[in-house]
Formats: C-alpha cells, sequence, structure tokens
C-alpha cells in the first residue's frame, strides 16, 4: 500500500488512500530501486557521498543548489519528489533574468541525504571534484493553489512543464523547468525559466553575487582545502 498524500501526517484520512490499480503518471516508485543507478556509479569506500536510505514522509518538500567544480563546472538542481532528489545540472547555473533560460540536463534521482553533503568527491571518482551548498530551502508547486499540490508537482514533471515556487536563502519566487524533445532520452534535456514575479531580477548574475557556501560561508578553495566552516547558518 503506497501513501499518495505524502504532505499529511500518517494516520489522517488521506495518508492511508490506496494507489490507483492502473499506472499513470503521479504515482510512486520505492525510493530503494529509483536509487539504483545513482549507487551503482559510486564506490561508497571511497566518496564521503551518502549511499541513502528510505526515507520517511516529509511535511516540507527540500530544494537544493550544489554547485560543483567537476571536470566542468556546474550547478546542481535538486527538488525532493517521492522520497528522492529529483536532480539536473545547470551548467551555467540558474538566472533570476525571466528572458534568460538556462539549460538544464536530468541526472540520475539522488538520496535526500545528499543535501547536507559538501566536500570533495575524490579525483578518479564518479564526479570527482568540490562540492559545495549554493542554496537550500524548501519548495512547492508554482501553479495554481486550487489543486493538490503534490499531484500537481507529479504530473507537471511527467509532462515536462514542473512548475515550482522556491524558498531558498537565495533563490525564491516562481520558476519552471520544461523539458524539450531534443537530447538522449535517457539524459532529458529541460530549460530553467523564471517567471515574472517580484523575485525576478532582469540583467542581474545571481551566480557571479554569491560565492560561498549558504551552509558553511566558505568559498570553493577553502572547500576544497578542508578549512573549518566559519558559520552553521545562514547566507
Ligand atoms: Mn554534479
Amino acid at each position: 500500500m503506497k501513501k499518495i498524500a505524502r504532505t499529511r501526517k500518517p494516520g489522517s484520512a488521506r495518508a492511508t488512500q490506496t494507489a490507483p490499480k492502473t499506472k499513470r503518471a503521479g504515482t510512486a516508485p520505492a525510493s530503494g530501486t529509483r536509487l539504483a543507478e545513482y549507487r551503482q556509479k559510486r564506490d561508497f569506500t571511497r566518496t564521503a557521498e551518502p549511499r541513502g536510505g528510505r526515507r520517511k514522509a516529509a511535511s516540507k518538500l527540500a530544494y537544493v543548489i550544489q554547485k560543483h567544480a567537476a571536470s566542468h563546472l556546474h550547478f546542481d538542481l535538486r527538488l525532493e519528489l517521492d522520497g528522492v532528489m529529483k536532480s539536473w545540472a545547470v551548467p551555467k547555473g540558474p538566472s533570476l533574468d525571466p528572458a534568460v533560460k538556462r539549460l538544464a540536463m536530468e541526472v540520475e534521482d539522488h538520496p535526500i541525504e545528499y543535501n547536507k553533503f559538501e566536500g570533495t568527491i575524490p579525483q578518479g571518482e564518479y564526479g570527482g571534484g568540490t562540492v559545495m551548498l549554493w542554496d537550500r530551502g524548501t519548495y512547492t508547486y508554482g501553479g495554481s493553489d486550487d489543486v493538490d499540490p503534490l499531484a500537481a508537482l507529479r504530473q507537471g514533471y511527467a509532462k515536462g512543464d514542473f512548475k515550482i515556487e522556491l524558498r531558498g536563502k537565495r533563490l525564491h519566487g516562481s520558476w519552471v523547468l520544461v523539458r524539450t524533445r531534443r537530447g538522449d532520452p535517457r539524459r532529458a534535456q529541460w530549460l530553467l525559466i523564471k517567471h515574472r514575479d517580484e523575485a525576478a531580477e532582469p540583467g542581474s548574475d545571481v551566480v557571479e553575487e554569491y560565492q560561498t557556501s549558504v551552509a558553511t560561508g566558505r568559498t570553493m578553495d577553502e572547500i576544497a582545502a578542508g578549512r573549518k566552516p566559519r558559520r552553521k547558518r545562514g547566507v
């Protein structure tokens, strides 16, 4: 029996509803099998990245962006959905300018524990290089509020029209990820676009503006050097 209303507390009427018998967009596969590709790519005896375990239902959906100096510098956008972090590699990072569309290549689902990972993946390992926690917070469905937000998120993701409202330390407001038809279907390409709202800033460069960890205040060089955190919280 699958819980389909993860935003509600266990024991509430909605949480004990069973999933529909017919498979359709919006039902949730178990997170254990969804992390198979993530685990297969990594040697957990060599990297400090988390293996990921079973997760309880969370009342808020997590959002994180990690800056990752791998063979090519990029930003990893991760959005919690059904017990895993849906993940996109965004080469140029997010833009607050609604006129700017940023390429976002979908990558394998990551464990929710990955949201706390900051450090260095050993060279020669998958994704070898420095990882910074660049932004974090929660997110919700970014479309109209007369629908079940979790069902709308699942449907939006499945349709390739993923409307989100970010509540991070650095990024806020309404965004959309739009799946394009181009590219390898196993590595789907999306566009990350800021909607026009109060958090939009035409002409700005938010990636240039924030050069330190949202979690520890460290620069990429300081993380790579293993320097101690400047502070535990804050921008
Ligand atoms: Mn990455």
